[in-house]
């Protein structure tokens, strides 16, 4: 299988693209036909277990890059915790992606991203550069943590993370380097960018960055869909996802599962007032914008850097986009109402993101009724919903405390970051510092 870049200048292979994560000429990498998976696999699908379906699928991207033996060891790695689809009410689901280490979703991407960097590296000493502005750091942090031969280097903003999403990114140690930078997110992304293209450590080292756009945080993002499927199809009715979004990673890999044979019936695109892809699907103009703050802040992004992968899967075509995809944006005052009422109604406590795709899923299934004929000969009103719940309520526990006027539980996994002592590197924003410190 090759590697092709978005912006078609660059093909190359799944090793490459992975380390190096984002292509020359600027474009995101994509595999260069989307591969099928063949009747038997869908028959027997019920009876494989989630690290079963994670193997055959991820068989189909790498192909012969990596032994059986191998990526069997690292999807067992990999996935090593539970993705229930838990009950809501009758045809809700919540699929809950957050029982990893850091209790969001993107340890699932993070994880499988940095066994495949550690094994397509080859022994050779890396060091991995992130910036981030709280989750992907902490996910990144404890993926790459123990993993032998990377040093990883996250760079945050001091005194812009929430007190738990620091402890989550200064108290692992090893491997795990925290850069307090006096600064703001972008100063943390800028130092990024002028590490990743300084010539010096470039000779001196392997760098790359750890950022969401790497093909290897997409493709375990599809094996979920897949599992949903497994745990759900004897219901005997069809399924809709709704996908809670910011840069629209964890949509992109439902679109690759649906094109991989999955029969998905819909998929609802559920954004915060950051509301760029429902814009685009109404007026068929795109047009990033600055993104707004919001309580579901993982989305709050302006500028969704995988509709460029989208894009390509849909040959460019906005008519494609909304044969596949609904897309609904809600404001910060819909959402609070949607995780009161899912908690007073069926006693399930949702994260702010989660409300978000909840509110997607009611807004679909109220179209039905003013729908036109010809969509409800198309689409069969009585289906299964599921929303992905992308983070633990915990996550956000200020938030969820306000909202809902009670005390949470605050699961031992989170608890054990509180109790660990920070550590952490102070700089001012100051390349040759940093750079100083690197080199060491
Ligand atoms: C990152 C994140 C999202 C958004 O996922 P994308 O793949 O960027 O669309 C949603 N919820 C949570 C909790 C996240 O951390």
């Amino acid at each position: 299988m090759k590697y092709i870049s978005t912006r078609k200048q660059e093909e190359t292979n799944i090793k490459t693209a992975i380390l190096k994560g984002l292509a020359d000429d600027g474009g995101l990498f994509m595999p260069e036909y989307i591969p099928q998976l063949d009747a038997e696999f869908f028959e027997n699908l019920p009876n494989l277990s989630l690290q079963e379906i994670g193997f055959r699928v991820a068989k189909e991207f790498l192909g012969e890059s990596i032994s059986d033996e191998n990526l069997k060891e690292i999807i067992d790695e990999v996935l090593n915790f539970e993705i229930p689809a838990v009950k809501i009410s009758d045809n809700i689901y919540a699929l809950e992606l957050f029982h990893g280490p850091t209790m969001a979703f993107k340890d699932v991407g993070a994880r499988f991203m940095a066994r495949m960097m550690a094994y397509f590296s080859e022994g050779k000493p890396m060091k991995v550069i992130a910036a981030t502005s709280g989750d992907t750091g902490s996910a990144v942090a404890s993926g790459f943590f123990n993993v032998f031969g990377i040093e990883v280097y996250i760079l945050y903003p001091k005194g812009k993370v929430s007190p738990l999403q620091e402890k989550q990114l200064t108290t692992w140690g090893g491997n795990i380097k925290a850069l307090e930078i006096d600064g703001t997110f972008d100063d943390c992304q800028t130092l990024a960018k002028q590490i990743l293209s300084d010539e010096e450590l470039n000779q001196k080292f392997t760098l790359t960055s750890a950022n969401s756009i790497n093909i290897a945080r997409l493709i375990p993002q599809s094996f979920y869909y897949f599992w949903a499927f497994a745990q759900l199809q004897n219901l005997g009715k069809p399924i809709v996802f709704s996908v809670p979004s910011g840069n629209f990673g964890n949509l992109t890999a439902g679109l690759f599962a649906k094109k991989m044979g999955l029969p998905i019936q819909q998929f609802i695109a559920s954004t915060n007032a950051n509301d760029v892809v429902p814009k685009f699907l109404e007026s068929g103009h795109y047009e990033a914008k600055l993104s707004k703050q919001t309580i579901s802040n993982a989305m709050d992004v302006g500028n969704p850097s995988n509709f460029e992968r989208m894009k390509s899967l849909f040959n460019n075509d906005v008519s494609e986009f909304r044969k596949e995809i609904e897309a609904y944006s809600f404001s910060d005052d819909e959402t609070k109402k949607a995780m009161i009422k899912v908690k007073k109604d069926f006693g399930y406590t949702l994260d702010p993101h989660g409300a978000v795709a909840y509110l997607g899923l009611e807004t679909f299934r109220k179209s039905f009724d003013s729908a036109p004929d010809d969509k409800n000969a198309l689409l069969d009103k009585d289906f299964i919903g599921v929303l992905l719940e992308t983070a633990h309520p915990a996550k956000f526990v200020e938030v969820v405390e306000n909202v809902l006027k009670e005390k949470i539980e605050i699961p031992e996994k989170l608890e054990a970051f509180r109790k660990k002592e920070k550590r952490s590197v102070e700089f001012a924003v100051d390349f040759e510092l940093v750079k100083e410190f690197l080199m060491e």
